[in-house]
């Protein structure tokens, strides 16, 4: 035989199966999953195939890593995506048509809400209207006899304010309207939308569940009354998330719960601390009792996760805002958050609904797994450069 393909073929086929369990599974990859006879390949035509047919079918790695977040959710199915906002679009696409009218809350993830504005509104008339981020039970005031999905993202990942969930689930059960919630911030561990009625939650696997900087996906979850509808959507797609991405998601997940108990520690930590801090206007965190939507906090969540934001007294220059961050070793700049690494973000909000933090800079902090004191000094640090 000298073909490298023959040769590679032959060894697979007759390779050494001395038992070997690694404590992880293997990370397949492939485009091409092999029939064993033509009768299988007729079954998978006519949809009657109980194993993978192709590629876009899921192998083995993207199947467990869904199973796993199925579990943990206590949804009917969880399909993987490329990344967070693949997971939003899809889940948007799944649930609305033509004619449809959406709301979404004025805090949810900017790039979801700039694509219902620019492709469901614009390209798929799918009209979409804004409101307020607290919202609760007045979301009764916005909707109209085409209203088909609600999109909520609670807290916010910018300005932190909550919906009363349960209160919302319980109008849109009534009115056959599709609920949809980006829990990214609370994970899988601290909240359990099912429970209080939503529909579909979505999950950026990039943040705490991989945990480390280094991956790019999303998860929707759905419960048992739209898992069809969105299990057939997703079929259609074709879609194909990287094998070496959930195999890095399904590690993540292991050390999950230990590594949000330190980032849940020392964010309080410094949230608390913060507060005490003269230059320190306000400290938006859920988890603190002068949080306006506290009791809703205690009364849904398990556990508060290491992103918040706080504003400052005075109205600071971009000249001195400067001073202040680049002075910081430990805060780095960067989008995205859940790795051990701190980050810093800082801007003004831009909302279309009346807010209490409109013209305010908010200076967002993703707290690491650095020592926490350590994290403390360095913004104090930072402070210094402002009085
Ligand atoms: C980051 C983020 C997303 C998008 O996730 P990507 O994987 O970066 O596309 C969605 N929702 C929230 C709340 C996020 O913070």
């Amino acid at each position: 035989m000298k073909d490298s393909t023959q040769i590679i073929a032959k060894n697979w086929a007759e390779r050494d199966t001395t038992p070997a369990t690694t404590i992880n599974p293997p990370c397949y990859k492939g485009s091409t999953v092999l029939f064993d006879c033509y009768a299988d390949m007729l079954k998978s035509r006519r949809n009657e195939y109980a194993g993978i047919s192709y590629g876009t079918d899921r192998l083995p790695t993207q199947r467990q890593f869904e199973e796993a977040m199925r579990q943990l959710e206590g949804g009917s199915v969880t399909r993987v995506f490329q990344s967070g906002i693949a997971a939003i679009q899809t889940a948007l696409m799944a649930f609305t048509a033509s004619g449809d009218h959406i709301l979404v809350v004025d805090n949810a993830y900017g790039p979801g809400q700039r694509f219902c504005r620019k492709v469901l509104e614009k390209k798929y008339h799918v009209q979409c209207t804004l409101v307020p981020p607290n919202i609760g039970a007045d979301i009764e005031n916005y909707l109209q006899p085409n209203t088909r999905l609600i999109l909520l993202e609670s807290p916010g990942s910018i300005t932190f304010e909550l919906q009363d969930i349960p209160a919302i689930t319980a109008i849109a059960r009534q009115k056959g309207i599709v609920t949809l919630l980006d829990a990214t911030w609370a994970t899988p561990l601290y909240l359990k939308p099912f429970e209080l009625g939503i529909d579909a939650t979505i999950h950026s696997v990039t943040k705490y569940i991989s945990g480390y900087s280094d991956v790019l996906a999303g998860t929707v979850s759905v419960g048992e009354k739209y898992a069809q509808r969105f299990e057939e959507f997703y079929k259609l797609l074709e879609i194909y998330t990287p094998a070496e991405e959930c195999y890095l998601a399904l590690r993540g997940l292991h050390s999950l719960a230990v590594r949000l108990r330190q980032h849940e520690q020392s964010a309080l930590t410094i949230a608390q601390w913060l507060q005490t801090v003269p230059l320190v206007d306000e400290v938006l965190h859920p988890a603190l009792p002068c949080h306006p939507e506290h009791h809703i906090w205690k009364r849904d969540f398990i556990g508060s996760s290491g992103l918040f934001a706080f504003t400052f007294k005075k109205d600071y220059s971009e000249r001195e805002l400067a001073a202040f961050i680049d002075s910081l070793a430990l805060f780095r700049l960067g989008y995205s958050w859940g790795g051990f690494q701190s980050l810093l973000t800082a801007a003004k909000t831009a909302r279309t609904t009346p807010s209490r933090y409109s013209a305010k800079t908010i200076i967002r902090l993703n707290i690491g797994l650095e020592d926490c004191e350590d994290l403390r000094t360095d913004l104090e640090k930072g402070f210094a450069m402002l009085t």
